[in-house]
Parts: C-alpha cells; structure tokens; sequence
C-alpha cells in the first residue's frame, strides 16, 4: 500500500481528468488545476479513442460517457492513391469498436465525470513553479496561489511547464514537416461506408470517414519545412489554404475529389503537426508527467488521447501499490516508456511519408499495424511489481 495520500494535478486535459479519477479509485485525493478560465468548447478538431483508450476509460467509470458523445468505426481501408484497395480490416472481435469524435466533446464528458466522481477542478490556475520540501511539494501558480500535496502530476500537455521544472534541458516538441487540414464533404464523391476509416496513401496522404449526420470529414497535410504557428496558420484565409490543398493533391484518388467539393468556411486549419521526442526524465522528486506532456506521439498514431488514459491509469495503480512516490514513478516509467516509445516511432515514419521525406510506408497486416497497439490491457486489480523484472 502506497504512503501518497494527495496529489496536485496540472492541466485539466484529457489526461489530467483521467488522472484524478484514477488517483481517486487508488484513494488518493487530487485537485486538477487548469490553466484555462473556463472549458474547452468548440476547441480542437476531431480525434479517435481506440480500444485500448476505451478499454483504460472502462476502469475509471468514464467507458460509456465517452462512446455517448462518438461515433463507432471500427473498419479500416487502405488504398494506394490512385484508386486500388490494398487492405481492409474489420475491427477485433471481443474488443469495442475505435470511436471518432470532437475533441470538445470528449473534453467535456471527461470534465462531467470527474466532477460526478467528486474531484475538484479549479480554473484560471496556470503554474509558474514547484517548490518541493521534506513532507511534500508545492505547486505555484501564475495568480499568485500556491496548492501543497505529496505529489505534483503534470498533464499539461505537449508545451509542459511541469516538464521543464523536472528538467530544464527538457526537448520540445519536434516539428513532423507538414501541417495539418481538414474539412467536410456533403456530396457523395468516393465510397465511405459508415463505420470505416479510409486511408490513401501514393504521393500525399489523405484520410476520411462518414459522419453520423452523412457528410464525410477528411483530414490531409500539406508538406512544409519552416513550421508556422497555429496562430499563424489562422491568419491565411481558409480559401488560399484549400487552393493549396487542391494543388497538391491533383491526381489523386480521392483527394482531388474531395477538395473539390469542400467549402472553404468547413477548412479545419490545425496547424503543425508535433511529436515529442523520447523524454529523458519522467520524473524527479515529487514531480512527474502524464499524457502529451511526455509522450506525444502526434495525430498520425490516432493514439494521443488513448496513450494518455493508458498512462494516467497505471500512473494511479503504480502510487497505490508501491511504498513511496519514487518507487511508484520508477514502476510507472518502467511499465509506460517502451510502449508509448514504439507507437510514437510509428507515427514519426508516417509523418516522414507525410512530409514527403520517405515514400509511403510498407503496408503491414492488419494485426500487425493495430493488434499489439489495440489489444494492450491494464490488469487494475493485478499488484503492481516494485523492482525491475
Ligand atoms: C485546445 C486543444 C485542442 C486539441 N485538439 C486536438 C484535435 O483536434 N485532435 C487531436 O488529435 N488532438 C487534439 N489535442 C491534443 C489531445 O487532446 C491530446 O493529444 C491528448 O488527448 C492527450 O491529452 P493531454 O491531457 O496529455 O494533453 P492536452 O489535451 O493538451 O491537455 C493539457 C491541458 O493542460 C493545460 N495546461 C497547459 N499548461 C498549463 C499550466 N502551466 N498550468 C495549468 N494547466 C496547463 C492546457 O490548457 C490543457 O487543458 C488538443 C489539445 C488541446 C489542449
């Protein structure tokens, strides 16, 4: 049994929700401080949990909240570009479907459900700092407040404060060498079967799937070697960025199509696409990190939000079942580093593709490319070893 007692949660994220409800089932008490004054509505595109994203929601309670506000796919097509399918997939058997939503949405059942379980959320709190002492460690805020816990959790995400108070020497995020697009498509240009993700690889990659209400959402890059900021990307008008989405992707099947027939005012700029490079230091002291903030694997591994449920979970199983919080963070790392390493060293050879860099990618089977990834389960009521095995 674990001596942590409370922990000081930063960033009320995806991860950061999770980790508190998940710190809570292991009985200990966290306060999430987010930096934001209020929600995240209507911020963000669209991303995917997949089973083993949902399969890590079913232990914190959070399972059927989040599948409410998605929508299932479970299938997968691949395609060459110029029209052929080279694979198709129907999801596993026994494990729930991938389900697609707006992020906004996951947010807020996320934000629902902490609150419904009792974890306190306080607003407009970003920190600045942590200074630790013998029974402890205290978070400082930009606000001038100061919150005291056993530990400090940093969920805050691929810029992470926390990151760089456990090292200074931290890397950042690295730039994948495109920028990222999407859009909506009302008229029916290509075959998209409900329930099937499309990918087309060839000269440009390009994605799409069909939406509950029929239209068809695709999501494409366009190759780019200075990165812009999100910031940046907003102030093009939407109409040259889909001129220049059309440019590329002429000849191409069905990209051409689709850009085609997209309205400039659907154009989802998302700006660049990032990946964190392996982290050195997870933890130090009283101070560890959670989610995007240590191992972004960027949004061609579809497994950002779902690496960090995972994390958050084992995470709070580590901190019940270990001695003290060095031990814990030790075990934690040791069960997490390998795994998210290897989806996000995936991800970096398709944004290679992406980016025109690398031609596209050997295409594996399908229980290669998605059954170690889709079928990781997390044992909640299995103790977790304290040493090295
Ligand atoms: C606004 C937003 C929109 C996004 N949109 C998409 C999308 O469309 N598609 C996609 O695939 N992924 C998107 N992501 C990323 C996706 O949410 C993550 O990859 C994944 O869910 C992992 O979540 P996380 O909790 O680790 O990080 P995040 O979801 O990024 O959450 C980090 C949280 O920490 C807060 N924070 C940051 N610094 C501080 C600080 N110093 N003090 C206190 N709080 C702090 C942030 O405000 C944020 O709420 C988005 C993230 C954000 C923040």
């Amino acid at each position: 049994m674990g001596t942590v007692r409370t922990a000081v949660v930063i960033g009320g994220g995806i991860g950061g929700t999770v980790t508190a409800m998940a710190l809570a089932r292991a009985g200990i008490e966290a306060t999430v401080h987010e930096a934001h004054p209020g929600g995240a509505d209507g911020v963000g595109a669209m991303l995917s949990l997949a089973p083993n994203g949902l399969a890590a929601l079913r232990i914190v309670g959070a399972e059927e909240a989040v599948r409410a506000v998605g929508h299932p796919v479970p299938g997968v097509v691949m395609a060459d570009g110029a029209g052929n399918r080279l694979a198709e997939f129907h999801g596993f058997p026994g494990l729930p479907a991938t389900h697609a939503m707006a992020r906004a949405d996951l947010h807020r059942a996320l934000t629902e459900q902490a609150l419904a379980q009792g974890v306190k959320i306080e607003y407009g709190r970003r920190l600045v700092g942590a200074e630790e002492d013998l029974d402890g460690v205290t978070a400082v805020f930009a606000d001038g407040g100061t919150a005291h816990a056993d530990v400090l959790i940093g969920a805050d995400g691929i810029r992470s404060t926390v990151r760089t108070l456990i090292d200074p020497a931290a890397p950042g995020p690295e730039y994948a060498g495109v920028l990222g697009f999407g859009g909506l498509v009302a008229e029916d240009v290509t075959p998209a079967e409900r329930g099937t993700m499309y990918f087309a690889f060839g000269r440009s990659f390009i994605g799409w799937w069909r939406l509950p209400d029929g239209q068809v959402c695709w999501f494409a890059s366009l190759p780019r070697t200075e990165p812009l900021t999100w910031a940046e990307v907003q102030r093009i008008p939407a109409e040259q960025w889909l001129a220049r989405l059309r440019e590329r992707y002429a000849d191409h099947v069905p990209g051409e199509r689709l850009l085609a027939h997209t309205a400039p005012d659907t154009l989802m700029a998302t700006g660049p696409m990032e990946r964190m490079p392996s982290v050195p230091h997870w933890h130090r002291g009283r101070l560890v990190l959670v989610g995007d903030a240590v191992h972004a694997p960027s949004s061609s591994s579809g497994q950002g939000a779902s690496l960090a449920v995972e994390s958050a979970v084992e995470l709070a199983r580590c901190l019940r079942d270990l001695p003290d919080h060095a031990t814990a963070f030790g075990a934690y790392e040791r069960l997490r580093r390998s795994r998210v390493e290897l989806i996000g060293g995936n991800a970096a050879a398709t944004n290679r593709a992406k980016a025109g860099q690398a031609g596209p990618p050997a295409l594996p089977s399908p229980e290669q490319m998605f059954g170690p990834v889709h079928r990781h389960h997390i044992d909640w009521h299995a103790a977790v070893p304290g040493e090295a095995q």
